[in-house]
């Protein structure tokens, strides 16, 4: 059994200055999180496979899509304007009754639950079990959001104001969940948002929408569109009519969008480079578990994801470590989702550029332990690659790829494998696995990430359980953690009461 996993609330010194340390939080009572599909029962097998074998097939979205084309620079002026206008009316329901329809938004979530498992298996290439977990942390979302909205509504005498329009510019690598957190959110403390869908992955961020249009949010409070034309995208986002900008994405869209206008308002979740830390104290078992997990999960394509195992002492010589590693990363099963089989996808696009130089291209002094390798015709799948003799200062060592690559490197001791773990621009999640205590806390004290998580993989955060956020470049113009009691306060602007004259 796994230790229960840790994050960056754990006190500790913070070397990244939280600006809005005097904001009250948002903390809900007692919350549970929604349970996803247990494949351990006959009748939830069959209705996975049903929901594959759809996949290919199903049309679901397909309207919200069409919809949602937004021809030029008028119509999208308009759109502006028109959810400008959605948005007072909005904020005075009052959050009891935003909250009411965000629960009823959890629930038609949860009904809609197989639609979008197929669509995520379809357009992102997720497994079912990927796309299952998904479903639940939109819902979760939804729920929790909910919550702390009623929390927020007054707190410690000071109000907040929200932000009267949201525009949302969500990732294709979690299509639902991070569009429904985002969205939800904005709703949730009074603000009409417009979602611009990630290209890859329109009918994912469609399918989710209706359902929040079904659950009773407005069709004027929450606009559904899809910019083909660059121009488009920039004139809605550097728009001085919105008041801000939640990206999640990398770290040049960030600076991208601060190009276009420097003043934006921006909460941004972005890259991360992170990697896993294992001491000879590790139980190596449980170790490997979680590092291809966390390596190799949706073809390695997280944010959270582990891209670096950082060896320490005796496990870089360790046989039994390297075996099971192999053995491991070698049972995974590589193909398209549709094969209920299927373990690990395809990734979004043909590698090119950063991600095809990881796929093939070794620095001096590395070698693989498994090479990569395209398999069948779809220049999509590969099959996971470790690479080894990663060494610190080298580029693999501090270039986010994104996709199933896998470096070790080799450290002296804890204090070495620390500060290579430092040694990045980015900061969102860092892993550790060791059973000693004094390790434990030394590490806990030391290291620049969001989130930090001991002898669990660096995967899969859960909300309220482990809010989700990075430090340095992993995050811009905010350090509040999705899916944990700030998030929600950075939403708009605070006043001391009374606000109404
Ligand atoms: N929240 C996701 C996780 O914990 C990662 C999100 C991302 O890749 O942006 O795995």
């Amino acid at each position: 059994r796994s230790v229960e996993a840790l994050d960056s609330s754990v006190p500790r010194p913070h070397r990244v200055q939280d600006r809005l340390t005097d904001t009250p939080t948002a903390s809900p009572g007692p919350f549970a999180n929604t349970p996803d599909t247990d494949p351990s029962t006959a009748a939830n097998r069959e209705w996975g496979r049903l929901v594959l074998a759809r996949a290919a097939s199903t049309e679901v979205g397909a309207e919200t899509v069409g919809a949602g084309v937004v021809p030029g620079p008028v119509e999208l002026e308009a759109i502006v304007q028109d959810a400008r206008a959605a948005a007072q009316p909005w904020h005075a329901r009052g959050a009891a009754d935003r909250a009411r329809i965000l629960h009823e938004a959890a629930a038609a979530l949860g009904a809609r639950r197989g639609d979008l498992v197929s669509i995520m298996a379809a357009e992102a290439g997720k497994t079912i079990a990927e796309a299952d977990v998904e479903v639940s942390e939109a819902i979760d979302f939804a729920n929790y959001y909910a919550e702390s909205a009623l929390a927020l509504d007054v707190v410690d005498g000071a109000e907040l104001v929200p932000d009267r329009l949201t525009v949302v510019i969500p990732p294709w690598n979690f299509p639902v969940a991070i569009p429904a957190g985002s969205v939800l959110a904005a709703l949730a403390v009074g603000s009409a948002v417009i979602i611009k869908a990630a290209p890859q992955t329109r009918r994912c961020a469609a399918v989710m929408v209706e359902a929040l249009w079904q659950a009773g949010v407005p069709r004027d409070v929450l606009r559904y569109v899809t910019l083909d034309e660059g121009a488009l995208s920039q004139s809605l986002v550097a728009h001085p009519e919105v008041d801000r900008v939640i990206l999640t994405g990398g770290w040049e869209t960030a600076q991208l969008f601060r190009s276009w206008r420097p003043d934006l308002p921006l909460l941004a979740e972005t890259s991360g480079k992170n990697s896993i830390v294992i001491t000879p104290s590790a139980d190596i078992d449980l170790a490997v578990a979680d590092l291809v997990k966390s390596a190799f999960g949706h073809a390695g394509q997280k944010c959270s994801a582990a891209s670096l195992a950082i060896l320490v002492g005796s496990v870089a010589e360790s046989e039994r470590f390297r075996r099971q590693l192999v053995d491991a990363v070698s049972s995974l099963k590589i193909g398209h989702p549709d094969d209920p089989e299927v373990t690990m996808g395809p990734v979004i696009e043909p590698p090119t550029g950063k991600l095809e130089e990881g796929l093939t291209t070794l620095e001096p002094g590395q070698g693989w332990l498994l090479e990569p390798r395209q398999i069948g015709t779809d220049r999509r799948v590969w099959s996971p690659g470790i690479r080894t003799g990663v060494q610190p200062g080298s580029r693999f060592h501090t270039t986010e790829y994104f996709g199933p690559v896998l470096g070790i490197m080799h450290a002296a001791d804890l204090a070495e494998a620390i500060a290579w773990q430092n040694a990045t621009d980015y900061g969102l999640t860092a892993g550790l696995h060791s059973l000693d205590a004094d390790e434990v806390n030394t590490w806990l004290d030391a290291v620049e990430a969001g989130n930090l998580y001991v002898n669990r993989g660096t995967t899969g955060a859960i909300v309220r359980r482990q809010p989700f956020g990075g430090w340095k470049r992993s995050s811009v113009g905010t350090t509040a953690k999705a899916g944990g009691p700030n998030y929600l306060t950075r939403l708009g602007t605070w006043h001391p009461q009374p606000l109404q004259p």
